[in-house]
C-alpha cells in the first residue's frame, strides 16, 4: 500500500542540524518511494518556531532544490508543542498520515518503516517508543522516568516513554483539531483521541550536533504543564490536606486542654512557633496550586491563536488548506 506520508519537525535555531538531518531524511524517503510504501506526494516539512539564526534560508534553500522539502514559517518562536501543533494541523489535509520528530534525528528514523506497517494494519496512532535511553543522561533518563510515573499516578492516560515521535492517520488529527486548548501538552493529548493505536520500539540516539533546547528549566515547566493540563488531583491533593490538617487541630486541641488543665501553659513556645511557620507555609503552598489552575483557566478564557503561520513553501498548494 502507497500512502501520502508528510514528515513534521519542528525547528529551533537548528541550522547546525538542518543540512544532515535533510540529507538523511531525503535518503530515507528516496527509499521507501523505491519500496512503493509512500506516494510522489509525500513530503518533508520542516517548521521554522521563530528561530533567530538561519533556519529558515536553509528550509527555502532546501524547498528550492528539492520540492520534497517543505517549510512552514511561524511570525515568531511559540515553543515546540505549539509548533508541532501547527505543522500537524497545516499538513493534515495534505496527507494520509503525518509523522511528527524532532529536527536532530535522535528519535530513529528506521522505525518510520515500522510505523507505516502499524498504519496499514490499521492504527490511527502509532507511538514510538524508546526501548532504552542509555545516551540520555542519567539524571534526564530518571527524571523522564518517573515523570511519566507520576503523572500515570495522577490519573493522565500517557504512554510510557513515548515523546513526540508518533504517527498520525489524517483523522485522528482530525479529532485532535478539535481540542481547542492552548496549554498544549501533545502527548497527554493525543491518547484522549482514542482510536486503534500501536507502539514501534526504538533506540534513542543522541543530538549528532548543536545543543538542546530543552534544558533544565524548560523541562521542568514543561512537567508542569502536563500535570496540569491532564490531572486536577494536585486540587484534589489540597483538599486532603485540608481534612488531614483539621482532625492533627482537633487531636491538638485536645493536647492543649489538657495541658490546659494540668497547668502547663506557658511551655510549648517552640511547637506554637513551628505550626505557625508549618502551617503557613503549607496554606501559601496550597494557595499557589489553586493559582497555578486559576492562572490556566485565565488563558484558556482568552482562547488566544495558538500560533500563526507567516509563509507556507510547499508546492502542492492545490490540496486542502
Ligand atoms: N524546538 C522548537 N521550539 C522551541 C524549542 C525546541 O521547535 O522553542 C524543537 C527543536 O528544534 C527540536 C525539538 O523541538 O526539533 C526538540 O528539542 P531538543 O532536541 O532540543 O530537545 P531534547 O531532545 O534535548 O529534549
Ligand atoms: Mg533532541
Amino acid at each position: 500500500m502507497s500512502v501520502t506520508l508528510y514528515l513534521a519537525i519542528p525547528c529551533y535555531n537548528e541550522e547546525a542540524v538542518l543540512p544532515e538531518t535533510a540529507r538523511r531524511l531525503r535518503e530515507k524517503f528516496a527509499e521507501l518511494r523505491a519500496d512503493g510504501r509512500i506516494t510522489d506526494a509525500s513530503r518533508i516539512c520542516f517548521i521554522d518556531d521563530g528561530s533567530r539564526d538561519r533556519t529558515w534560508e536553509l528550509i527555502a534553500a532546501l524547498h528550492d532544490a528539492d520540492r520534497v522539502f517543505s517549510g512552514i514559517k511561524l511570525t515568531r518562536n511559540r515553543g515546540h508543542q505549539n509548533a508541532l501543533l501547527c505543522g500537524l494541523m497545516t499538513l493534515r489535509d495534505r496527507a494520509d498520515c503525518v509523522i511528527s520528530m524532532d529536527a536532530d534525528l535522535q528519535d530513529d528514523i528506521n522505525a518510520i518503516g515500522e510505523m507505516l506497517d502499524r498504519f496499514a494494519e490499521g492504527c490511527d496512532v502509532v507511538y514510538g517508543v524508546r526501548s532504552r535511553r542509555e545516551t540520555d543522561t542519567a539524571f534526564k533518563r530518571r527524571s523522564a522516568e518517573r515523570f511519566y510515573r507520576v503523572l500515570r499516578a495522577l490519573g493522565a492516560d500517557v504512554v510510557f516513554n513515548h515523546a513526540d515521535y508518533r504517527l498520525m492517520s489524517r483523522r485522528a488529527l482530525d479529532a485532535l483539531s478539535e481540542y481547542g486548548e492552548v496549554n498544549l501538552f501533545l502527548r497527554g493529548l493525543v491518547p484522549l483521541v482514542g482510536y486503534k493505536s500501536g507502539v514501534v520500539y526504538y533506540a534513542r540516539g543522541e543530538r549528532f550536533a548543536g545543543e538542546s533546547k530543552y534544558p533544565l528549566k524548560k523541562m521542568l515547566s514543561f512537567a508542569w504543564e502536563g500535570v496540569t493540563s491532564l490531572s486536577v488531583q494536585p486540587l484534589r491533593c489540597i483538599t486532603r490536606l485540608g481534612v488531614l490538617m483539621f482532625f492533627v487541630s482537633i487531636v491538638m486541641l485536645i493536647w492543649f486542654l489538657i495541658r490546659h488543665v494540668t497547668g502547663h501553659t506557658v511551655t510549648g513556645w517552640s511547637s506554637l512557633a513551628v505550626s505557625i511557620w508549618a502551617i503557613g507555609g503549607l496554606q501559601l503552598l496550597a494557595l499557589g496550586v489553586v493559582g497555578e489552575y486559576v492562572g490556566k483557566i485565565y488563558l484558556e478564557a482568552k482562547g488566544r491563536p495558538r500560533y500563526r503561520v507567516e509563509t507556507l513553501l510547499d508546492d502542492r498548494e492545490d490540496v486542502g488548506a
